[in-house]
C-alpha cells in the first residue's frame, strides 16, 4: 500500500503572491486584509494568528490612516475609490492576471457602450473576483452561470464574452457555442480562463483514475476545490471532499492499495503532509 500526494495541486502563483506579500506587510505593522486572503479555513487562521485582521469592504468605511490588503481575487474600482476616501494605504495583492482581465473588461466595456453593447461574464453572482470585473462596467455587465441564464441575455446588441479566470473551460465552450447560435458574429468570445486551473482538471482526472482512493483536500468556500473534487468523484467514486487530517478515519480507505491525496489551488501544501501522516499513522495502527 503506499499515499502519494499529488505534486500538481497547491497554491497557485497568484496565491503564492498574495500570501508573501501578507506576511512581508505583517512583519512592518498592522495590517488588515479584506476578504479571506485564501479560501482556506487553516491557512485564514494561521495568517490571522501572525496579526492579519480580516474585514469586508464596508468595514473600510469605517477607518482611516490603516493599511488594508487586497487579495488575489482583484478589487472594484469602488473599494480603491473608498480606501482613498478613508486614506488607507492599499497594499495591491491582486493576482496579475486578474488585474490584465480587469482592464480588457474595461477597455471592452468602453468600446461596445457606443454601439450599445453588452458585456457578460461567465462566472458566480457575488464571487469576489465577479464583482471585481463587474465594476470595470459600471456594474453592468451581466453574470451568467449557466445556460439557462442566458434568458437574461439580449442578443440584439452586440455583445462580449469573458469569462472568471476559475470557470470550467468546459462550461465555457459550452455557454460560448450556445451564445454563438443565438446572437451569430455580434457576439465575440474571449476565453480569459487562467490554466493555472483549467490544467489541473485533467490532472486530476488522471491521478484520481490511478488511485484506489482520493482524499481531496480543500476548504468549502473555494469554487475551484468544488470543481476539481466533482471531477475526482467521476472518475473514482471512492473520492472524499476532507478539509484536514481530523476528516481521515481508517474505514475510509480499507482494503485500497493506492491512496492520492490532492487538493485545489487554495490548499496549502502542509494541510496535505498531515493528511499523510494521519493516514501512515493509522495503517500502522490497524496493522
Ligand atoms: S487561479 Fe490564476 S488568475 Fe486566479 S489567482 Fe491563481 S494564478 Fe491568478
Amino acid at each position: 500500500m503506499f499515499v502519494e500526494i499529488d505534486n500538481n495541486s497547491g497554491f497557485c502563483f497568484g496565491v503564492v503572491n498574495a500570501i508573501n506579500k501578507a506576511e512581508n506587510e505583517l512583519a512592518k505593522g498592522e495590517l488588515y486584509c479584506v476578504g479571506d486572503i485564501v479560501h482556506n479555513d487553516s491557512e485564514v487562521a494561521r495568517l490571522a494568528d501572525m496579526g492579519l485582521k480580516t474585514i469586508s469592504v464596508a468595514d473600510m468605511a469605517g477607518m482611516s490612516g490603516k493599511r488594508v490588503l487586497f487579495r488575489a481575487h482583484g478589487e472594484p474600482p469602488a473599494s480603491y475609490a473608498l480606501a482613498k476616501e478613508r486614506r488607507l494605504e492599499v497594499i495591491d495583492a491582486s493576482c496579475p492576471v486578474v488585474l490584465n482581465l480587469q482592464r480588457v473588461i474595461k477597455e471592452a466595456y468602453n468600446e461596445v457602450k457606443e454601439q450599445g453593447g453588452l458585456i457578460v461574464i461567465y462566472g458566480k453572482p457575488g464571487h469576489a473576483e465577479v464583482i471585481g470585473l463587474v465594476g470595470q462596467t459600471n456594474g453592468e455587465a451581466v453574470v451568467v452561470e449557466s445556460l439557462s441564464d442566458l434568458q437574461s441575455v439580449d442578443f440584439s446588441r452586440p455583445i462580449r464574452l469573458f469569462s472568471q479566470t476559475t470557470q470550467s473551460l468546459e462550461g465555457f465552450k459550452q455557454l460560448a457555442a450556445k451564445m454563438r447560435e443565438e446572437g451569430g458574429e455580434s457576439v465575440v468570445v474571449y476565453d480569459t480562463i487562467c490554466r493555472k486551473v483549467a490544467n489541473r482538471i485533467p490532472q486530476v482526472r488522471s491521478f484520481a483514475a490511478e488511485h484506489d482512493v482520493i482524499f481531496f483536500v480543500s476548504g468549502e468556500k473555494s469554487s475551484n476545490g468544488k470543481q476539481l473534487y466533482e471531477v475526482c468523484k467521476e472518475v473514482n467514486p471512492r473520492s472524499y471532499f476532507v478539509q484536514g487530517a481530523d476528516n481521515v478515519e481508517a474505514e475510509m480507505f480499507m482494503g485500497a492499495e493506492k491512496i492520492g491525496i490532492s487538493g485545489a489551488n487554495s490548499t496549502p501544501r502542509r494541510l496535505m503532509d498531515e493528511i499523510k501522516l494521519k493516514i501512515e499513522k493509522l495503517l500502522k495502527n490497524n496493522g
